[in-house]
């Protein structure tokens, strides 16, 4: 039998959920983890633009998820580094606002448990966003968890969704970047090392 990520790469079961939205795209999972990484990104489901180079956050959202990490892009795309397992492998779609949906429930039940056994236990996780932290904390609220950092530092890191979207919300909460980072930048360094 094939591995774990072979199966997810050849997964089309949301297929006709996808061809029903507004991009009629089909099911491209973009699996990018291997066994033994050292940084687990627990993230959301890739973007319009990793659909299409099949390369995790290869848009404006990597370049500030690399930015917070202090990484640059040779590290953060060496699977031997860094493993990245979404709550949906697939581009979801767009809403009526021209935002991404939510990734489907299904992918979670169906992949994430045999994905991160595969992934192993990377000595930092970071979590993005709030359906990740949901997944694997319970509910909460996502600025509670980042304000909130010190208590799973520095094993695992609650981070807001490093999209555009989220400009104002880093205006708002200045010591996120002041305090949460620098302490994120050296949990990452010492796992590399
Ligand atoms: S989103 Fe997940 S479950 Fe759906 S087709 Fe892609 S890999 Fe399969």
């Amino acid at each position: 039998m094939s591995d774990v990520p072979d199966r997810i790469r050849a997964c089309r079961h949301c297929a006709p959920r996808f061809r029903a939205t507004a991009s009629a795209h089909e099911p491209a999972p973009v699996v990018w983890f291997e066994r033994g990484a050292r940084i687990l990104v627990a993230s959301q489901a890739p973007g319009m633009r990793a659909h299409l180079s099949g390369k995790p956050f290869d848009d404006p959202s990597g370049v500030r998820l690399r930015q917070w990490m202090g990484m640059d892009e040779n590290t953060f795309w060496d699977r031997r580094n860094v493993a990245i397992v979404p709550m949906g492998f697939c581009f979801p779609g767009y809403d009526a606002a021209g935002g991404d949906i939510p990734p489907p429930k299904v992918c979670a039940e169906m992949w994430r448990k045999p994905a991160l056994q595969h992934a192993g236990d990377p000595p930092v996780t970071l979590l993005i966003g709030g359906y990740a932290q949901a997944w694997h904390l319970g509910k909460g609220k996502v600025t509670d968890r980042v304000r909130d950092w010190r208590a799973l530092a520095p094993r695992v890191w609650c981070l807001p969704h490093p999209s555009w979207r989220n400009t104002a919300w880093l205006k708002r909460h200045p010591w996120f970047e002041a305090e949460t980072l620098p302490a994120l930048q050296s949990a990452i360094r010492e796992a590399l090392a």
